[in-house]
């Protein structure tokens, strides 16, 4: 079987300079691809580096809401200087409603704004909400979006939702911590996403799996625990025994979904 990520962050500082020996465990544990998403202007050139090292890697680039704040005034024909050079994907980009001290102002201006460029240039794009989902649908209905479409990652919004979004072009990314007990709701609402809609992801090094399903265990230089993308094998096993299918037909159409969006196949 092969295993596609659609979702991490491989070049963070946290995995301290070790990302040659992460895709080499991920290659072995039968990853094809993952998408790998800067989150601001500073680990852009990370991403590309990734991407030059490994055809495993799908590079995207994009301003996460939490490090607005570090934007250059430059920063818009930065990102197009980087889609230029690998016109492969933008993200992750999104609001955040949750994250205590966040200022909001502004969030929705450089969501936009991306949103926008991947709209004009036809790139999927990887969107992070919490706590603002009904903004979120209001600005996706108002707005161009890729027709190639948009993944929304971690998917925590109201099951009702996912029919909304779904008609708009999204695509639904199911992460490890979901397989989490007291992630039940979230883990329910995946049963309705449409067939052809559905993602796995990693959200490596972020977002653990309950410990028993954990086949990677990782520990950063600061004694912190840190999600191995390798683990995604886990997610999908996990993802397949909560929907009751067989692991090889899971694998066959996250494959289809994956290849259609971030792909164009
Ligand atoms: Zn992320």
């Amino acid at each position: 079987m092969k295993f596609f990520d659609a979702h991490n962050h491989l070049q963070d500082d946290r995995f301290a300079g070790h990302q040659s020996e992460l895709l080499a465990a991920c290659a072995e544990a039968g990853v094809a691809r993952m998408v790998v998403n800067g989150a601001s202007e500073s680990d852009w050139p990370q991403v590309l580096a990734l991407a030059s090292e490994s055809k495993m890697v799908l590079p995207s680039f994009g301003y996460h809401p939490w490090y607005l704040h570090e934007r250059t005034p430059d920063w818009q024909r930065n990102l197009e200087k980087f889609l230029d050079e690998m016109p492969s994907a933008v993200g992750e980009i999104g609001l955040d409603r949750w994250k205590p001290g966040l200022n909001y102002d502004g969030q929705e201006e450089v969501f936009l704004a991306q949103l926008g460029i991947a709209a004009a240039r036809n790139l999927p794009v990887s969107i992070h909400c919490l706590q603002a989902w009904g903004r979120l649908l209001e600005l996706l209905q108002r707005n161009p979006r890729p027709a190639r479409g948009f993944v929304l990652h971690s998917f925590g919004g109201a099951g009702e939702m996912i029919p909304v979004f779904a008609k708009l072009g999204a695509y639904f990314s199911f992460p490890g911590y979901f397989l989490n007990e007291r992630k039940m709701r979230q883990r329910e609402t995946f049963k309705h996403v449409p067939a052809d809609r559905l993602l796995v992801e990693t959200d490596a090094p972020d977002q653990h799996l309950p410990e028993d399903k954990n086949r990677f265990p990782l520990v950063g230089t600061n004694g912190n625990l840190l999600n191995h993308p390798a683990n995604l094998v886990a997610v999908y096993s996990g993802l397949a025994e909560f929907l009751g299918e067989k692991p090889e037909s899971l694998a066959a159409r996250v494959e289809e979904n994956f290849r259609r969006v971030f792909c164009g196949l």
